[in-house]
């Protein structure tokens, strides 16, 4: 039975990480509960899942030895991150380290959850892994990106000076249950705004694209690069390659959930990017990896879940 940090593991996907590998590991679970939730993780009744609050943004002592490190640390929804963006730079960068250091302690293997967020607004579509991005360095998003963008720097550094076994995976979009109903992120808002009878709130003009990819298939990625040989380090692109506009998303939840919801279109804030696709040939071919869980029945299962909250 391998010993498993999962940081950031009372948040969105760590919850549901945190519920996969319990089934065969022992997992300890790191946060300090900015965005994560005390009560997702009380849904894991297990002798071998272990809750430890701590800010990584301060280093990390573990007494026991730890195989492996997933970093998923980070608030991700643009309002939350941007609420906060120095300690989401620092959590990002700080804490990073703090990991990597921690990794090298323990000679485990550690996984860095980045973002299609590094690409900024690409100029290349579909996002391929080689692409360096275009990215505002000191926009309202930057706080977010760039601390991404410097904690795979970090990564890279750790690897090259001190052989550190990183793991670098990119994320596109991702939905499903466990993310909070007050995450702020488009698929949430606009299930929760339906159930509610409330408006649903388009930002701009509705055109901006993103490619939408259901938890579980997620998870399985990161768990498949987790088991790689070490010298495979990525970085890998994880997501669905279905690319929707966002009034394609709000049209197909009203029409899921049978509201009386009226689309109500908002500003779109700054730096929103226009499209977002990812390539996912290196994960296809390296992991064996590609997503199982298509728009329609990911957001049937995400429905299902809100509602089973009684909203
Ligand atoms: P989330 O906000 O639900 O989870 C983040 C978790 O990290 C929360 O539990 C939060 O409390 C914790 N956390 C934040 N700062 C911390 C700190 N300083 N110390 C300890 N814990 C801290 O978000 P999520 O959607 O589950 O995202 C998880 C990771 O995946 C993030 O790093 C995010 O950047 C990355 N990611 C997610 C998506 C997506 O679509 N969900 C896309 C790209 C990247
Ligand atoms: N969005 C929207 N209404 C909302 C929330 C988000 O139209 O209530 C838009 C947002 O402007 C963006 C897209 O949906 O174009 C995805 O937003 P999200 O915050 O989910 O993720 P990100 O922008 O980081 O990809």
């Amino acid at each position: 039975m391998k010993t498993i940090l999962v940081v950031g593991g009372a948040g969105f996907i760590g919850t549901n990480l945190c519920k996969k590998l319990i089934k065969e590991n022992r997992v300890i679970c790191v946060d300090n509960f900015y965005t994560g939730k005390k009560s997702n993780i009380e849904t894991i009744d297990s002798d071998n899942f272990e809750v430890i609050e701590h800010d990584i943004i301060n280093p990390l002592k573990i007494d026991e030895e730890i195989d492996e490190i997933y970093n998923l640390a980070s608030p991700a929804s643009p309002p939350h991150y941007q609420k906060k963006p120095i300690e989401t730079i620092k959590t990002n960068v700080y804490g990073m380290i703090n990991l990597l250091e921690l990794a090298n302690e323990k000679d485990a293997k550690i996984l860095q959850s980045s973002t299609s967020e590094v690409y900024g607004e690409p100029h290349q579509h579909p996002q391929k892994e080689t692409y360096w991005g275009n990215v505002n360095p000191n926009g309202i998003r930057s706080c977010y990106d760039e601390g991404k963008r410097c904690a795979e720097s970090a990564c890279f550094s750790f690897n090259r000076e001190y052989g550190t076994k990183i793991k670098v995976i990119r994320i596109f979009n991702t939905y499903g249950p466990y993310m909070d109903s007050a995450d702020g992120r488009v698929v949430t808002n606009f299930i929760i705004q339906s159930l509610k009878n409330q408006d649903i709130t388009v930002y701009g003009d509705g055109n901006q694209t993103r490619s939408f990819c259901y938890v579980d298939d997620l998870v399985d990625g990161l768990v498949k690069m987790m088991n790689t040989k070490d010298d495979f380090i990525g970085p890998v692109n994880l997501g669905n390659p279905n690319e929707f506009t966002i009034l394609e998303l709000a049209q197909k939840i009203i029409k899921k959930t049978n509201t009386n919801s009226k689309i109500k279109y908002c500003p779109l804030p700054s730096d929103d990017p226009t499209q977002r696709r990812p390539d996912i040939s290196i994960a296809k071919n390296k992991l064996k990896w590609s997503p199982k869980i298509m728009l329609d029945e990911g957001l049937d299962k995400t429905i299902e879940y809100y509602k089973s909250l009684q909203y």
